[in-house]
């Protein structure tokens, strides 16, 4: 049993080994440290001041965007196997409209497994920190990070430990390789529990061949209690995703983001209270899978909840965009509800 006790941003910066060190000994020390912070408070034998963790971010990536507003960008809002799904594209009788068009260059019914990027400005800097990076994280950040001038990923927060939603960590060995010498990754104890089998040479470096380069990954474990990443307090916000499991969605300021649920539990609603902007999964038009909530039990949450705006995420490829946000915008006028479908690449400049 894990101690009820979460690991601060500032923690982590405290303990990370000095670097450059040998790849051996690097990927010995990265193992080691996170696993007995979980376990057992952990003397800080090695601390490398602040600054000098966050200078190569404090001091580039400032190319795009206005640099004094945060901001969020849309990574991908489509489901686990990607708009247009290859069988819609191969199917001879071509009736899949949504796909026909996700497969044009620029559409937004083209959506890659849900993620979102938090560009968070403070008086320290410029951080971006990603939520998942699912199996699509490749092709995302090919076509997000340099149209959005994004260079670090300076931490990666976990939701859950589905495929697409942690299956890009491999791909992440192109930043600690090229990039930074390490992201810090946040994630709960049962999807840790996971990673150590679907991703046990990334949370175990020591296994791998010397010589071999994988993701330098530096474990923070959370709880279902707020933490603090880069100087920004995240809360999660715990919800169904199935019977029986357990997904997190996060609040950022007055930002929360749920993007796989199926049932809100009672405890979680104050947490949503005085949302600004409510980022939730719809994944399709008619009815609710097991999993997820589609359009009507999202709309029936929102009217719960009250957002000031929502955004829906994880669509299926049976909500074509123009035509369910044609509907969407009618609840302005009827309800007074300003919801609409996400879309890949969207970038909205936000308050943190
Ligand atoms: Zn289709
Ligand atoms: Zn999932």
């Amino acid at each position: 049993m894990v101690p009820r006790r979460f690991f601060s941003a500032s923690m982590a910066a405290l303990v990370l080994p000095p670097s450059p060190l040998p790849a051996s000994s690097f990927a010995r020390a990265r193992f080691t440290a996170p696993l007995c912070r979980a376990a057992v408070p952990l003397p800080l034998r090695r601390s490398v001041p602040r600054s000098r963790l966050q200078s190569s971010i404090a001091n580039g990536d400032l190319s795009t965007g206005s640099e004094e507003q945060s901001e969020i960008i849309f990574v991908g809002t489509g489901t686990s196997e990607g708009i247009p799904r290859v069988s819609c594209l191969t199917d001879p009788s071509k009736t899949c409209e949504v796909c026909l068009k996700a497969a044009q260059p620029g559409n937004k019914n083209r959506r890659r497994n849900t993620s979102i990027l938090v560009r968070y400005v403070s008086s320290l800097g410029r951080f971006n920190i990603l939520v998942d990076a699912g199996k699509f994280f490749y092709h995302s950040a090919l076509q997000w990070f340099p149209t959005y001038g994004l260079r670090n990923i300076d931490a990666v927060i976990i939701t859950h430990s589905h495929a697409d939603a942690i299956g890009g960590l491999d791909d992440l060995r192109d930043w600690t390789n090229n990039v930074q010498s390490h992201i810090p990754i946040y994630v709960n104890n049962r999807d840790f529990e996971v990673m150590k089998k679907t991703h046990y040479y990334l949370v175990d470096t020591s296994v791998v061949v010397p010589g071999a380069a994988v993701s330098e990954l530096q474990f923070n474990l959370i709880m279902e209690e707020p933490f603090i990443v880069h100087n920004l307090k995240v809360t999660p916000l715990p919800v169904w995703h199935g019977k029986g499991y357990r997904s997190l969605g996060f609040r950022f300021g007055d930002i929360c983001y749920i993007s796989d649920v199926s049932g809100i539990p009672e405890e979680t609603y104050p947490l949503l209270e005085n949302c600004d902007l409510l980022i939730l999964d719809a994944l399709r038009p008619d009815r609710s899978s097991s999993t997820h909530f589609g359009l009507p039990r999202a709309l029936m949450e929102v009217r719960k909840i009250q957002p000031r705006r929502t955004l829906f995420t994880g669509m299926m490829h049976l909500m074509d965009h123009e035509k369910v946000n044609e509907d969407l915008s009618k609840l302005k006028e009827t309800e007074g509800l300003d919801i609409q479908l996400s879309y890949d690449g969207l970038r909205l400049p936000v308050n943190l």
